[in-house]
């Protein structure tokens, strides 16, 4: 394990003007304020369709449009849950579409976020479908070595979306493609030999066509494992890739720029830190099976619900405001435990480029391009961050470069 040294975030002020961080507050508060906002409008769309007479009501009447097929009314009550809170969220999504606009962070038109927005839910859909309608469903056929064997199963899901979803999910939402020969090909597979991490490819996400913003990522396991830059990071890196439509042109130091950032995604590789976080999911959903089982045979839960127990076609209400429960408790851990696998890749990068004066630079245009919170709230941070914050990064690469 290597040590990673946290020194206490900067003040904003250190590494930007003025007016670049009223740019990204000014930008991120009402954001994080609307998204809080559709969050908790979320968790009462879940607690009035499970715990309210006219909820339960509504779902019963989905639910029996299949009649007493079994299957058929628990499908239905998923689906009529996951449609309310669709059509309860979408006005929240469009409202940050807007924003995204005027920001000039957009650059596709409404029909095309609609599109992406419905095609998000759809997967969630099938998913939610498939993981609640074989829970229930076994609930009340009750097959050999019951709870267990659901608890497995949920663990299998896990793994298995881990795996695909890289070769089944994503390219719904993105074309890739192998980063283009040339120097900057050769010189990220060389970092990845440095590293002693095996990569045969770096993919190229065409993320332009939706946003200006700049990102990069692991995700996958075993052969599916894949590191994907966007396009919009890659506009700066010379003329050796092609830019995306809307991005800016090639700046010098974008190569390096890119290499600090993969440096950063190869970390992550070289780390296990998908893996461990895909484990980390799977016993959270084997724990959550087996905790839903136990609640669902307690009167009051199922009195409190409405439900004769977990095998009720119309337990999906209640099993997904447990969930939303579940998740929001797990958050500020799984939060945790992110920020910390963050710090380490960065301190990582820092080690393999040496040099800070690029990832601070990188920060610098994470931060302005994506608009980030230059002055979080501290409750907010500790409970939903998955990233340290800009100044804490730049404070880290600048105790690197103090130390060497
Ligand atoms: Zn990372």
């Amino acid at each position: 394990m290597i040590a990673v040294p946290r020194p206490p975030a900067a003040d904003p002020l250190e590494a930007f003007t003025e007016d670049e961080v009223r740019a990204c507050v000014d930008y991120a508060k009402p954001r994080q304020r609307w998204g809080l906002a559709a969050y908790a409008t979320d968790l009462l769309v879940l607690a009035i369709l499970a715990l309210t007479g006219p909820g339960r009501a509504l779902v019963r009447g989905a639910a029996g449009l299949a009649g007493g097929w079994a299957p058929g009314r628990v499908v239905l009550a998923t689906v009529a849950v996951l449609a309310v809170r669709a059509a309860v969220g979408l006005p929240f999504s469009i409202r940050a579409f807007r924003q995204d606009t005027r920001a000039g962070l957009a650059t596709q038109g409404l029909g095309g976020f609609l599109r992406d927005w419905a095609k998000g839910r759809a997967v969630g859909l099938v998913l939610t479908v498939v993981a609640l309608s074989a829970l229930v469903l076994g609930a009340r056929w009750q097959p050999p070595g019951w709870p267990l064997v659901a608890a497995f199963a949920a663990v299998l899901l896990v793994l298995a979306l881990a795996m695909a979803g890289p070769v089944l999910i994503e390219p719904l939402f993105n074309r890739f493609r192998p980063l283009g020969p040339g120097p900057l090909r050769i010189r990220l597979l060389e970092l990845a030999a440095t590293m002693r991490v095996p990569v045969s490819d770096v993919l190229v996400a065409d993320a332009s066509r939706r946003t200006t913003r700049v990102n990069a990522y692991v995700s996958g396991l075993g052969r599916t494992r894949r590191v994907v830059v966007y396009d919009t990071l890659l506009a700066a890196a010379g003329p050796e890739v092609p830019h995306g439509p809307g991005t800016p042109a090639a700046t010098p130091g974008g190569a390096d720029e890119v290499a600090l950032v993969v440096a950063h995604e190869l970390a992550h590789v070289r780390h296990r830190d998908v893996l461990w976080g895909t484990t980390g999911a799977a016993a959270l959903a084997a724990v959550s099976v087996l905790v839903a089982v136990a609640l669902f045979d307690l009167g009051q839960v199922q009195r409190a619900f409405g439900v004769t127990g977990l095998g009720d076609p119309v337990a999906a209400p209640g099993l997904l405001l447990l969930a939303a429960l579940g998740g929001l408790a797990a958050t500020p851990v799984a939060s945790a435990i992110s920020r910390w696998a963050e710090a380490r890749a960065d301190w990582v990068s820092l080690e393999v480029t040496r040099d800070p004066v690029t990832a601070v630079a990188v920060e610098r245009r994470l931060a302005l391009e994506n608009r980030a919170d230059l002055r979080p709230n501290r409750l907010l941070l500790l409970l939903f961050a998955t990233h340290p914050t800009t100044m804490a990064r730049i404070a880290q690469a600048w105790l690197w470069a103090e130390r060497h």
